[in-house]
């Protein structure tokens, strides 16, 4: 795959100190142009605080809490290590639920893949019944059928799930894997002529998050069966936990990879499109800004921290069109025109 390609050789690059080799590849890789020597240099560090959004080694609290309050008859918890997987396994079954453990598999983060290697990574799937053995008799189905079927045991809707075969064949899927063409075309889904808050998504479908309730690919902004499921779940919580859920998951976020993005706490605002920008502007005014690490690419989060984030640690301003990503606060303007297709997105939930 080719992203999965180039993530390597900017690691090997970085590892080697070949800074020109790895400026170069971190730039492609997030469709930034690299920055003229004419323009204002970038400001000095530190860049933002890092943080793990996503965590690739704990079931999703959510899940758990809906499975035990009826909200889920199923659920999967993904990628656990051994001792994890063991924990919830007993757990579970204690509870009198029925639980199917999988098989050891290697999984590479940075491209949400399963690879060759050491096997250390297990998928839990518990339920009432025998939902759960019936879903790991659908996923081993590697076809559409299968994939179809799995979803559908999961609570999935339909509506989502055709969405996710259809993007999972298609050829953009082949070089950037199946999670980066589905997460930009969920983003673009919200600019959508018609649709109503355009540009903006619903806090409860934002899914880069340990909180968020849908684990699934949703097939657009607007896709009213997800909001409901992902309501459901969020309904099994109490309020002031609802409100502090709320709050993570209304942050904008300005994502180049899915192993690099900011969350910002701050107000979006979206222009739609005509007037001076070119397509729909996302800008969001922000106070504090986090980066997503959760150590899956130390080379992309390395560049991400010398380029954009420290122009974000000392700004207060960004802003993405179709053509360019521009960041200003109190250390000047700083801008990056953007490469074609466009990678970078702003993700702004009402
Ligand atoms: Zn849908």
């Amino acid at each position: 795959m080719d992203l999965a390609d180039r993530y390597d050789e900017l690691r090997r690059a970085f590892d080697r100190g070949d800074d020109a080799r790895a400026g170069a590849l971190f730039h492609e890789i997030v469709g930034l142009v690299p920055r003229g020597r004419e323009e204002p240099p970038l400001p000095a560090g530190p860049p933002p605080a890092r943080t793990a959004l996503l965590r690739h080694d704990q079931p999703r609290a959510i899940d758990l809490r809906a499975l035990r309050a009826g909200a889920r008859d199923i659920a999967k918890f993904e990628d656990l290590g051994l001792d994890a997987a063991l924990k919830l396994e007993r757990r579970l079954r204690a509870e009198g639920f029925s639980v199917v453990r999988s098989a050891p598999y290697a999984r590479r983060f940075d491209v949400s893949l399963t690879v060759g290697g050491a096997p250390t990574r297990f998928d839990v799937v518990a339920s009432r019944g025998d939902l759960a053995e019936r879903f790991v008799e659908a996923e081993r189905d590697r076809s559409y059928a299968g994939t179809r079927r799995a979803g559908e045991l999961l609570g999935y809707p339909a509506c989502c799930i055709e969405h996710f075969i259809a993007l999972e064949r298609s050829a953009a899927a082949e070089h950037e894997g199946v999670n980066e063409v589905v997460l930009r075309a969920f983003a673009d889904s919200s600019d959508e002529i018609g649709a109503g808050g355009a540009g903006t998504i619903p806090w409860e479908l934002n899914s880069l998050s340990q909180h968020a309730p849908v684990g699934f690919a949703a097939c657009g902004a607007r896709c009213t069966a997800a909001l409901a499921f992902a309501r459901r779940l969020l309904g099994v919580l109490p309020a002031e936990e609802l409100a502090l859920v709320r709050r993570v998951l209304s942050r904008p976020l300005l994502v180049m990879r899915l192993p690099l993005f900011w969350a910002l706490d701050g107000a979006a605002h979206v222009e739609p499109p005509g007037g001076a920008s070119a397509g729909t502007s996302h800008a969001v005014r922000y106070d504090v800004v986090a980066v997503h690490d959760h150590g899956s690419h130390p080379a992309l989060q390395a560049w991400g921290a010398r380029t954009v984030g420290v122009a974000l640690a000392r700004g207060s301003d960004v802003r993405l069109d179709e053509r360019s990503l521009t960041i200003s606060g109190e250390a000047g303007t700083f801008r990056w025109a953007l490469a074609t297709p466009r990678v970078p997105r702003l993700l702004c939930f009402s």
